[in-house]
């Protein structure tokens, strides 16, 4: 058999696929509600005071008034009750001006998520972290999915990567990135295989992909062992370092035998944000059918 070449491997532009689709919400939004307090409007909820956390909140509050769309918030201290957040969820999920809602994880030790989470309606969960959510995309049916992977799909989309077929494996099985990005790949006609901690033999698995997504959270996991020539490889992992942000993939090594990859910064993570704008005008729609 003949040993498999690769050219040089291109690098996937998602701040700039992120910023087109930012802007197409933006158009949308402008020519779909002249009339700004009647936009579409994401409310965001931060308990407590985690630095970064107010860092995340601040970029998806200004990509929200970039788009035209309307931004509520609500901060609450780390001491709030699991009632008064409650209250506070409950409150914007009653309002029929609020398309979205969105919780700002991880909030404060003491404080039970999930059970918060769930008080979003369905129809306003952008985040798409309800049980009910996960449920529906669980069952192929029609919802609000997950930032992060949907980002993700939409980026193999704008490379035109074909998935119907293709051998995709996901590294990480997270509630958050891992387990709906393997069942969005699924809906698109995937092979999908999910590696994780207790994997065996990881490069073994990771090899065998067309399309390989890292969400381990691991600096450096995936080198040029783990990488069959040509493949896609899509980076999500993102960690802070000294010399700036990196990811779980071991870039320089994986150069010149991937046929495409996201760089860290400037891949996946603008991708989350963007389809953050996108999921609050479908929950307006959803909200208003024929609107
Ligand atoms: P997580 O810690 O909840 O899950 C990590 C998963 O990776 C687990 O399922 C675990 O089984 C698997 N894993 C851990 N070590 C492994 C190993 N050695 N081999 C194989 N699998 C292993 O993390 P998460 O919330 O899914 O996030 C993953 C990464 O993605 C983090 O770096 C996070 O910062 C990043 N992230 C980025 C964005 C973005 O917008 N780009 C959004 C969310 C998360």
């Amino acid at each position: 058999m003949p040993i498999p070449t690769a050219g040089p491997t291109v690098l996937i532009d998602g701040a700039a696929i992120a910023r087109r689709i930012r802007a197409e919400v933006a158009a949308d939004v402008a020519a779909r509600f002249p009339d700004p307090d009647r936009a579409p409007t994401l409310a965001t909820v931060l308990v407590g005071d985690d630095p970064a956390s107010a860092v995340y909140i601040a970029n998806k509050r200004r990509a929200v008034r970039e788009a035209g769309l309307r931004d509520e918030h609500r901060a609450l201290p780390a001491t709030a009750s699991q009632a008064q957040v409650a209250a506070v969820l409950d409150e914007l999920a009653a309002d029929p001006g609020v398309s979205g809602i969105l919780l700002q994880l991880p909030i404060p030790a003491g404080l039970d998520a999930p059970s918060l989470i769930d008080r979003i309606p369905v129809g306003k969960d952008v985040d798409g972290l309800t049980t009910a959510s996960a449920g529906l995309l669980a069952r192929g049916e029609a919802g609000l999915r997950p930032c992060t992977p949907s980002g993700v799909i939409a980026l193999l989309d704008a490379e035109g990567v074909p998935l119907a077929g293709a051998s995709a494996v996901v590294v990480g099985r997270s509630e958050l990135v891992g387990r709906p990005m393997a069942q969005l790949l699924l809906q698109r006609d995937a092979t999908v295989t999910v590696a994780h901690s207790r994997t065996r033999d990881l490069a073994e698995v990771t090899r065998t992909a067309d399309v390989l997504v890292v969400a381990a959270g691991r600096p450096g996991l995936i080198g040029a062992e783990h990488v069959r020539p040509g493949a896609t490889v899509i980076d999500v992992g993102i960690h802070r370092t000294p010399s700036g942000l990196t990811g779980d993939v071991r870039r320089a090594e994986v150069d010149g035998i991937a046929g495409r990859i996201t760089p860290v910064p400037g891949g996946v993570g603008p991708m989350t944000i963007a389809m953050l704008l996108v999921n609050t005008v479908r929950a307006a729609d959803r909200a208003a059918p024929g609107r």
